[in-house]
């Protein structure tokens, strides 16, 4: 195992203001990957390990540079004592010899010394964060602790919405509101079942017809075309499948009032933030309303138990809250008041480890 640290990339990683970016190798097994820490001054960085077969090297590094910065953000408006960072393994994530790519994974984050904590992420699972934790203690997402993070996510998303039905309509009963879903996949279901439950009235599709199926017998819900999902005359749109849904085609069809659901990267570009307030939408940021799986994986580094933990991801509702006050007080749009409220709460901890106080930017 050798660690260094590519210098073709380092214009890239003084642009993003990221604290170090390491590049791990073991010829061995074929092994090459990327940890990336953006931020520590709230805690050691926390992230997920992505399994993913890039085009080319400097693909994975913007990627993981990007990526670790998003989990800065989204940990410390979670209010979560960590910073944010995250690995890359390059590669087919089908690859069989598992062992031996998570063992060589966990020789390098075992290698930052506890400044980087890893978990799960898209093709990387449970049980490869067993493998990783052979090498490291400084691993989360394992089986039979944490548990399935789906449910909680959607607990958190259920949270952001009624603060949105409170910031919007001044009440956060969802009694009666017509929700449209797209996805009901792990996350769409757990959300749509606590919809029903809220009294909401929901239609709902997805590429899968059996998980329609599903959620349309236990949760009365109406189905429709995946195409017609973004023109539906409902209260509010809950993206749960996919990100980059909120673009030029899908907005110019929305007639909602507001946007939450658990996609990540919901919006296609920043444009699309501006456009949805324009045509009056209220869209909270997806990585707010998304946060209670990170919240949930992170009881096992922090030792709460399930009451605890429901309790943090309940808190959704009061961040957000803030959040959308902070956005109307300042006149920013609530995406752009997520991520200048993290800077100022990652900047406020910086200047409260050099013994400065703090400031007064709470949530
Ligand atoms: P999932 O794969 O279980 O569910 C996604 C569902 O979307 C699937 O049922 C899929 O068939 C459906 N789908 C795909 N394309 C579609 C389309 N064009 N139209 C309609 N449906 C479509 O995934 P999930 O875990 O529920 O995650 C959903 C989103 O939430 C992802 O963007 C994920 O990154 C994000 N997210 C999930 C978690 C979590 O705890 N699972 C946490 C944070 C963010």
């Amino acid at each position: 195992m050798q660690i260094t640290q590519p210098p073709e990339i380092s214009d890239l990683f003084a642009e993003s203001e990221h604290e170090e970016i390491a590049l791990g190798e073991d010829r061995g097994c074929g092994y090459g990957g990327l940890i990336a820490i953006h931020n520590t001054a709230l805690g050691p960085a926390v992230g997920g390990t992505r399994f993913w077969n890039y085009a080319s090297d400097e693909s994975a590094t913007v990627d993981v540079l990007r990526l670790a910065r998003g989990m800065s953000y989204k940990n410390a408006l979670a209010g979560l004592p960590f910073g944010g960072g995250k690995a890359v393994i390059i590669g087919d994530s089908r690859t069989s010899d598992r062992a031996r790519i998570f063992q060589a994974h966990g020789k390098f984050v075992e290698s930052l010394g506890g400044r980087f904590i890893t978990a799960e992420d898209i093709g990387t699972t449970p049980a490869d964060m067993e493998l990783v934790n052979r090498e490291t203690r400084h691993v989360a997402g394992l089986p039979a602790k944490s548990g399935n993070p789906s449910p909680k996510t959607a607990f958190g998303v259920f949270r952001a919405l009624q603060a949105c039905a409170q910031h919007r309509w001044q009440t956060d009963s969802l009694e009666g509101r017509t929700v449209a879903l797209q996805g009901c996949g792990s996350t769409g279901y757990f959300l749509a079942q606590l919809l029903h439950e809220a009294g909401a009235k929901l239609v709902v599709c997805d590429v899968d017809e059996e998980r329609v199926a599903r959620v349309v017998e236990e949760f009365a819900a109406v189905p429709v075309a995946t195409e017609k999902i973004f023109e539906i005359a409902a209260d509010i749109f809950a993206p749960c499948a996919l990100g980059g849904v909120i673009n030029d085609e899908t907005i110019a069809k929305l007639r909602v009032e507001i946007v939450t659901g658990s996609a990540n990267n919901q919006l296609l570009a920043e444009k699309h933030g501006e456009a949805l307030i324009e045509k009056g939408i209220l869209y909270a940021p997806d990585y707010v309303a998304n946060s209670g799986g990170i919240i949930n994986g992170c009881r096992e580094l922090l030792g709460w138990d399930e009451a605890v933990t429901r309790d943090k991801i309940s808190g959704i509702y009061d961040r957000m809250l803030a959040l959308l006050a902070l956005s109307e007080r300042e006149g920013v749009p609530p995406f752009r008041a997520a991520d200048q409220l993290a800077r100022e709460l990652i900047s406020a901890a910086g200047e409260a480890r050099f013994g400065e106080k703090p400031s007064s930017v709470m949530l």
